[in-house]
């Protein structure tokens, strides 16, 4: 069976990786990008993922490349914690923590692992022809064509994939606008993070260290979409807002190079439902993009990853196109409640870190420190269980 996956991307990669081990030999990833490269910024990768790569066999090679986290947490301005993930009760429990690492490096990984898979990039995805009983056609915008027998739509949160097959999605924007870097530095307390929320509504601050070397930072704030600064305007922008943080965050932002601050606001869409049409089929963030609250989007991209694989490798003979729409099937049942939750609970988060004015400072604070961690833990059993 001669496989497409559009967008080589965390969910992508991870894909291809999934349908290898499943014994599919003919897969070709289609990547907009001229190249595959390492983009300046971190990612937390749950347990959830990091299980999913004990199954592909590249769950060392993550680890190793990443910080191994032995807790988060959530604290006000001051740096005080309001209210702490102990990740090595969560390793005890699902054999697995969380990783936070480089997404170039992760990327790199992945690109190394998917070696039995043709990459090819340089190709964006322009338009998909859907007939039924023979192959999808794909036209890309270099004027190239190709076929498939099955097609995986893992091209963001801006599908074009899920454009062709349902129409436009009306992204919600939630409300915030977030700033991330990389810079050489090394933590004093690299093995525990937190997230402080400031004064501000929707402000807050976090730096992790995603390698020996390596410290990862993010700033969101409230803001209407569509603010734009120069590169020389953010970081003085950024030092200001942050003044009040007791965090080693003013000195990480003024180490960043300022070419290598990425910005964008933050969106996500509700819950859709529908992910395929005939051979055809969303992932990751054409799904079912989120915000980034719950540090999930991409660790759910890699759980689809493995079990879209597994749907299709369970089904008798995934050659007929009944039995691909049985696989698609079983695939968005077992997926759409968690994504859902996922997505709803981080919309959440983002909302209550929006609360403004003192009142609702001190609202945010309050619910933060009285939250019972039994509450989060009974969560994180939902979110770590693959
Ligand atoms: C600020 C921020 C912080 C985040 N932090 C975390 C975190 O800590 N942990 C976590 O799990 N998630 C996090 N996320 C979410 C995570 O980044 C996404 O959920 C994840 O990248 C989704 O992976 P994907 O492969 O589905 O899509 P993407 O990563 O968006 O990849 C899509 C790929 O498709 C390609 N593409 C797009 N259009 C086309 C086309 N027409 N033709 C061909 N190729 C195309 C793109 O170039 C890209 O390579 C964060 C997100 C943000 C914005």
């Amino acid at each position: 069976m001669k496989i497409a996956i559009i967008g080589g991307g965390i969910g992508g990669l991870t894909t291809a990786i999934a349908l290898q081990q499943k014994g599919f030999t003919d897969i070709t990833v289609y990547e907009a990008a001229p190249e595959i490269k390492a983009v300046g910024a971190g990612l937390w990768i749950a347990a959830n993922a990091i299980i999913v790569f004990d199954r592909l066999g590249i769950a060392d090679q993550v680890k190793a490349a990443g910080n191994i986290l032995q807790s988060a947490g959530l604290g006000n301005h001051k740096g005080e914690i309001l209210s702490k993930i102990d990740f090595t009760k969560i390793i005890q429990r699902y054999g697995n923590g969380t990783v936070a690492i480089h997404r170039g490096k992760l990327q790199q990984i992945l690109m190394k692992n998917a070696d039995k898979s043709t990459i090819l990039t340089h190709k964006r995805l322009k338009n998909i022809k859907i007939t039924e009983g023979s192959k999808t056609e794909l036209y890309f915008e270099d004027g190239t064509s190709a076929e498939a027998d099955l097609v995986i739509g893992a091209d963001g949160i801006h599908s074009v994939v899920r454009k062709r097959l349902f129409g436009e999605t009306p992204l919600r924007y939630s409300g915030q606008t977030c700033w991330r870097g990389i810079t050489q530095m090394s933590l004093e307390n690299p093995k525990n993070s937190a997230e402080l929320w400031g004064t501000q509504a929707g402000l807050r601050a976090c730096v992790s260290q995603v390698s020996d070397t390596e410290v990862y930072w993010y700033i969101t704030q409230k803001h209407k979409a569509g603010l734009k600064l120069s590169e020389t305007e953010t970081k003085p922008y950024l030092l200001n807002l942050i003044s009040e943080f007791n965090s080693p965050i003013q000195k990480v932002v003024q180490l960043t190079d300022n070419q290598h601050i990425l910005h964008n606001d933050l969106f996500d869409f509700a819950p859709l439902k529908e992910w395929y049409k005939g051979n055809t089929i969303l992932i990751g963030d054409a799904a079912h993009a989120t915000t980034p609250n719950l540090g999930q989007g991409a660790c759910q991209a890699i759980e689809d990853a493995w079990h879209l694989a597994d749907c299709l490798k369970s089904t008798p003979s995934p050659t007929e196109s009944m039995t691909v729409s049985e696989a698609f099937a079983r695939f968005y049942n077992l997926r759409k409640e968690k994504t859902a939750f996922v997505t709803k609970t981080s919309l959440q988060i983002g909302q209550l870190s929006n609360l403004g004015g003192a009142i609702g400072y001190r609202l945010r604070n309050w619910l933060l420190s009285v939250t019972p961690s039994s509450m989060a833990e009974k969560q994180f059993d939902y979110l770590f269980h693959v």
